[in-house]
């Protein structure tokens, strides 16, 4: 990959998480989990086994930079549970990357494997940096300096790293490949997310928008909506936001507002989506090339049948939630509505997809490209599309009938799916 489009890719995979999400998303992600046990009758024991990872890795990394000094990075490796089976997760790139914030995301892994039914338990990792500010050269070595460190608790079999906010492709190869030279022999298996050449999948870099696009397939037949002009307005541009932003394009739906960092988009009429995917530039910035926009404050209170939060956490609060005029909203971005703001749009009648089930579509990718490699027999793009819609709609139909049938939120039903299966198996194995 040339250093360009490795930078494009990185700067395209911030827009999706611009802000890491801060410590109030542990502690938020532990009252759902609590919430969720106490509704299944589990004692409290279960809780304690969940509200944190059970092994979390602190590593020093020394680069050496190419100026020719040392510098010595900060990098996490957080394993939740894996009672179920390995641990999965990304690998994150942010100068913003703390303890805690890479602990919770551990947990929303475990949530996601196991609400799509995935036999992961869920992994995080982190490294304190800015590569916006490194060179093709520095970040091979951080990212090779990264697996010599966290070696002895990750593999094919124990803990499967992937792409996250600012890695790509060629992140994956460089540590895939280091891998491999450690362990003496080729270990494709040990990463997802690799270049197609190294043994990635089909369909991986749109997996995430695919599986929103699932999500909001089905939202939208629970609600009476006809996708083909349904007003859709997708909060982000990057790369979740921009794929999913022409999926629904191309099935017809009326995307009637988008936004990026500058501003927001708006026509009643639908956007051309080809036309602004054309003019975007590499940060995947495009509205600021427009004069008449509107605030990202003002899109999400626009009148529309479908919203999607796509850019950062802490969008949609008790402070504009009675605003929001959407029949369904899909959350696309990582913690993009408050615990607050979930209740409320469940009271009034507005169907919530939450994150860890909306975006479960890359890790199920992840998981189908580890299957190829374990297997060693690669399936077609379409195959592939095929599995996920199954996993998709399997996830979405179980978090959906626990919603009805318990009357809660789409996410303490989800919560619930995530993390009886979680405990199930933990209690199969004598932990608790
Ligand atoms: N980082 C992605 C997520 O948060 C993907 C993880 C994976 O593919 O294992 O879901």
């Amino acid at each position: 990959m040339e250093g360009n489009a490795n930078q494009k890719q990185l700067e395209q995979n911030s827009q999706q998480t611009k802000e890491p999400e801060t410590m109030d998303v542990l502690e938020s992600t532990r009252t759902v989990i609590q919430k969720a046990l106490d509704k299944l009758g589990y004692p409290e024991e279960v809780y304690e086994l969940m509200k944190d990872p059970l092994r979390m890795m602190t590593v020093r990394i020394p680069v050496r930079m190419d100026d020719g000094s040392t510098e010595i990075f900060t990098g996490y490796r957080a394993q939740h549970n894996d009672a179920v089976g390995p641990t999965k997760g990304g690998v994150r790139f942010h100068p913003e990357v703390t303890e805690d914030q890479v602990k919770a995301l551990s947990i929303w892994m475990s949530l996601k494997a196991g609400i799509v039914d995935l036999p992961y338990g869920g992994g995080k990792g982190g490294i304190v940096c800015d590569p916006r500010n490194m060179s093709f050269r520095e970040l091979e070595r951080l990212s090779r300096g990264y697996v010599r460190s966290v070696s002895q608790i990750v593999g094919p079999t124990k803990d499967i790293p992937a792409p996250d906010v600012f890695t790509n492709s060629q992140i994956m190869a460089w540590m895939m490949d280091e891998y491999s030279r450690m362990q003496e022999f080729d270990s494709p298996g040990f990463i997802t997310g690799k270049p197609i050449v190294l043994g990635g999948s089909h369909g991986r870099e749109s997996a995430t928008a695919k599986g929103v696009t699932i999500c909001i397939k089905e939202a939208a037949k629970k609600k009476g909506i006809d996708i083909e002009g349904a007003r859709v307005v997708v909060q982000g541009f990057g790369n979740a936001g921009s794929f999913l932003a022409k999926f629904m394009y191309d099935l017809g739906a009326k995307v009637i507002g988008i936004s990026d960092a500058y501003g927001a988009l708006y026509d009643p009429d639908g956007l051309d989506i080809d036309y602004l995917l054309d003019r975007r530039d590499s940060f995947g910035t495009v509205t600021n090339l427009f004069d008449d926009r509107i605030t990202n404050r003002e899109l999400l209170t626009l009148d529309t049948d479908i919203l999607v939060p796509a850019a950062i956490q802490n969008q949609i609060t008790a402070e504009n939630v009675d605003d929001i005029q959407a029949g369904i909203v899909v959350e696309a971005a990582n913690g993009p509505t408050t615990i607050e703001a979930t209740q409320r749009l469940h009271e009034r009648g507005i169907l919530l997809v939450p994150d860890v089930l909306a975006s479960a579509g890359g890790v199920t990718v992840s998981y189908f490209e580890w299957v190829q490699n374990n297997q060693g027999y690669y399936w077609t793009e379409e195959e592939v599309a095929e599995k996920l819609e199954e996993v998709i709609v399997k996830g979405f139909d179980n978090v959906y009938t626990i919603a009805s049938s318990r009357r809660v939120d789409m996410r303490l039903a989800a919560y619930m799916v995530g993390v009886r299966k979680m405990a199930e198996a933990s209690r199969f194995r004598g932990w608790i």
